[in-house]
């Protein structure tokens, strides 16, 4: 779950705010005064290392056992799942793997999920380590 600390422009006090989901429509509101006009603290660097934290406590196995069914729907579900877990970039991956089999057009990655997660952690890990 990423966690972000701000500053708050108007009330000047600073903030963490947690979020389930990283996504853009999400809005930061400071929890005192209610003022969206947050100044986002964090630094890119430890953006990264909590992203490789994450690859690093994922559990490829356990995961794809929440796979239960090898249907489309099935797919979508676990793939936007995962894509909610992953965050920014990896999730988004799978947040759209999910929204093509919803939208009934097969992914080829449904055939090999296993194969599918352990490439798409590994495509993650390599571009944070650069
Ligand atoms: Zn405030």
């Amino acid at each position: 779950m990423p966690i972000y600390q701000y500053q708050c422009l108007n009330c000047k006090n600073s903030v963490e705010l947690f979020f389930r989901s990283v996504q853009k429509s999400q809005k930061a509101i400071c929890p005192d005064c209610n003022s969206p006009k947050l100044k986002k603290l964090i630094s890119k660097v430890a953006q990264i290392r909590s992203d490789q934290q994450r690859l690093d406590g994922l559990d490829i196995n356990h995961e794809l056992g929440k796979l239960d069914g090898k249907s489309e729907a099935d797919f979508a579900r676990w793939s936007r799942r995962m894509g909610n877990e992953l965050g920014d970039e990896l999730g988004s991956e799978f947040r759209n793997m999910a929204d093509r089999a919803d939208a009934g057009d097969d992914p080829i990655e449904r055939v090999d999920p296993a194969h599918t997660l352990r490439h798409q952690v590994d495509k993650q890990r390599d571009s944070i380590s650069e």
